[in-house]
């Protein structure tokens, strides 16, 4: 039971994100694009090609050639790329977004009903703001059944081109029914889960209806006994499915030992810290992140550290406080993502996370996925960047930067770094779907920095324009879009705090 708390408290489904409206009239178009002398990084090698111009032509990249070609497609715009740097878009490979549909229908007295705004304006910030960085794809890992349902439809908006955002990745979480045991908000988490699978087949079942119903991959979480976790695994695997999730729960009647997690692998771990549960078996000894890492690399299983994740869950039990994000980003945090940080909601700024069992090892903890990454860095694990935003302090977007600079300091080079949150993503969730490097033929999700990030990775938040989807989005313009929702995100803000207060007022006097 140690530090269950920490490990459960990552990817509960937390909170919900923002909007910012687009005008149709103003929905920029694909077309033929050419960027002139510009340096690209393909991310897939060590290959820096400098002064190539770059052709987009409908979503793609139909050419990249050394700079001399003439290259002249009709109807094309320019894009001078001169001391620019063009590298594929990135991924965070770990985020809970919650839809205003979502919201509206929560049971949380606060949100239920609320009126968000026109036309999807609050989905439309969010997702903005994960343009902004750079990002132009995201792995949710799983929240309310309701939320799910409502992302598969935003996806499938943004993969029509008609909301501009991230391609979106759509997890099936799929839990055995102790999901009550180790939450953070045991308030907000049923006692009892009907229909929660308990044997292998409505493992199986479990994940075929999340095939049937177009969700992307699966993740199994900690909760389900043996026989349900691997049938869910193989099934997974079965259906041409991946999996990234939590590894069984350890030291109970129905639970995993170690030994049968790595004979049953899952495709990726969606946290650092799932192995550190397990390096808890020998309280956190340093010969326990060779054999971990070992097990992981021999199994050929991925790994998404999600470091920053710990680092922000450690300042808030030893500071306090929320930790502050960085530039101008808090400004774009939505009015209820904020609520959710709010120390009266924020489960890690609680007396009861700060006092439960094995809080003093969570510092701990952090040293132990940080040095286990580096060992699954140094055996060629296939790493990716995940955040876990919105959890408090992540905000959607900046935190994938944050996450960057956390690999760096383990010790990647900008150049690993830069192919975790790209090709190694695109491996991991969208193996149809191409390289995800900048090469001839890949779908033109790309950044234009205006600095090197192999010279300084921190350039990656130098941010020039982005490309998604072959829309061409200069950084101006995405502020623009995101300064339409501004009024709309301030009277959300509003109409919460009106709320709060009149729950505040019903509330029976101390
Ligand atoms: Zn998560």
């Amino acid at each position: 039971m140690k530090a269950l708390w920490l490990a459960a408290a990552l990817c509960v489904a937390g909170s919900v994100p923002v909007g910012a409206a687009e005008p149709a009239a103003a929905k920029p178009d694909r077309g033929v694009w050419v960027i002139r002398d510009v340096t690209v990084i393909p991310a897939d090698t060590d290959e820096v090609l400098a002064h190539r111009t770059v052709v987009i032509r409908e979503g793609r990249i139909a050419g990249i050639q050394a700079l001399g070609a003439l290259l002249h497609p009709a109807g094309a715009r320019y894009i001078d790329g001169r001391g620019k740097f063009l590298i594929p878009g990135l991924v965070d490979a770990h985020v809970h977004i919650a839809t205003e549909g979502a919201l509206r229908d929560s049971k949380n007295p606060l949100l239920a009903g609320l009126d968000t705004g026109a036309d999807h304006v609050y989905d439309r910030h969010v997702l903005l703001s994960f343009l902004k960085a750079g990002v132009t794809g995201a792995a949710n890992l799983g929240g309310g059944a309701h939320s799910d349902e409502d992302l598969l439809w935003l996806r499938d908006e943004i993969a029509a081109g008609r909301i501009l955002g991230p391609r979106l990745y759509v997890a099936k979480r799929i839990n055995g029914p102790r999901a009550e045991v180790a939450s953070p908000r045991p308030a907000e988490v049923p006692a009892s889960k009907p229909g929660a699978p308990t044997t292998a087949a409505d493992g199986i079942a479990a994940v075929r209806a999340a095939r049937e119903r177009g969700y992307d991959f699966i993740k199994p979480y900690q909760f389900l006994n043996r026989e349900t976790y691997q049938a869910v695994v193989e099934e997974t695997r079965r259906q041409g499915m991946v999996s990234s999730g939590h590894l069984p729960e350890l030291g109970c009647g129905v639970c995993a030992d170690r030994a049968f997690a790595f004979a049953h692998p899952l495709d990726n771990i969606a946290h650092s810290e799932e192995l550190g549960r397990y390096g808890r078996e020998s309280d956190l000894a340093p010969r326990d992140i060779d054999a971990l890492a070992e097990r992981v690399a021999r199994g050929k299983i991925g790994v998404t550290p999600t470091l920053i994740t710990l680092k922000q869950i450690l300042h808030m039990y030893v500071q306090r406080e929320v930790p502050p994000v960085p530039g101008d980003w808090l400004a774009l945090v939505d009015p209820v993502t904020r609520l959710d940080w709010a120390p009266a909601n924020n489960p890690y700024l609680s007396a009861k996370f700060r006092n439960q069992d094995g809080a003093d090892t969570f510092s701990a903890g952090y040293d132990f996925s940080r040095l286990l990454t580096r060992e699954l860095w140094k055996r060629g694990v296939p790493l990716t960047v995940g955040t876990d935003a919105p959890l408090p302090g992540l905000a959607f977007g900046v935190s994938v930067h944050q996450e960057m600079i956390e690999l760096r300091e383990v010790g990647l080079s900008p150049l690993e770094v830069l192919r975790a949150a790209t090709v190694n993503a695109h491996r991991l969730f969208d193996r149809q779907g191409g390289s995800g490097a900048v090469r001839v033929g890949e779908r033109a999700d790309l950044v234009l920095l205006d600095a090197d990030p192999l010279a300084d990775l921190r350039n990656v938040a130098r941010i020039d324009g982005v490309f998604v989807q072959g829309r061409w989005l200069p950084a101006a313009r995405i502020e623009a879009m995101l300064k339409e929702s501004d009024r709309e995100m301030r009277e959300l803000s509003q109409r919460l705090q009106a709320r709060q207060a009149a729950a505040e007022r019903s509330k029976p006097a101390p």
